[in-house]
């Protein structure tokens, strides 16, 4: 039986399907931040450190254990991003 493609086509449409495949898992961060209206990691230039004496844990945002309304988690206790706001 005769396929409607001939190989090269067959081989650019797998190509266009896997590439679009990748695309899609590479941006699950992207698409949480968009699904739940909060920023991603990489807009805020989130750290997993402290900055000086700022971090997570005593941010207005933070919501223990390890989440935060403003960013998308997971985030660290000892975390900091730009958006910190301190509550002390
Ligand atoms: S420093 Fe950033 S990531 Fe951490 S709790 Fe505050 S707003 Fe969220």
């Amino acid at each position: 039986m005769q396929l409607p493609f001939d190989d090269m086509s067959r081989r650019r449409l797998l190509r266009t399907i896997a590439g679009a495949a990748a695309g899609v898992a590479g941006s699950a961060s992207t698409d949480d931040a968009f699904a739940t209206g909060k920023k991603s990691k990489a807009e805020v230039a989130y750290q997993d450190t402290p900055h000086r004496i700022e971090r997570c844990e005593i941010c207005a945002p933070f919501l223990p254990p390890d989440q935060c309304r403003t960013v998308v988690g997971p985030v660290s206790r000892q975390g900091w991003c730009k958006e910190y706001e301190g509550v002390y």
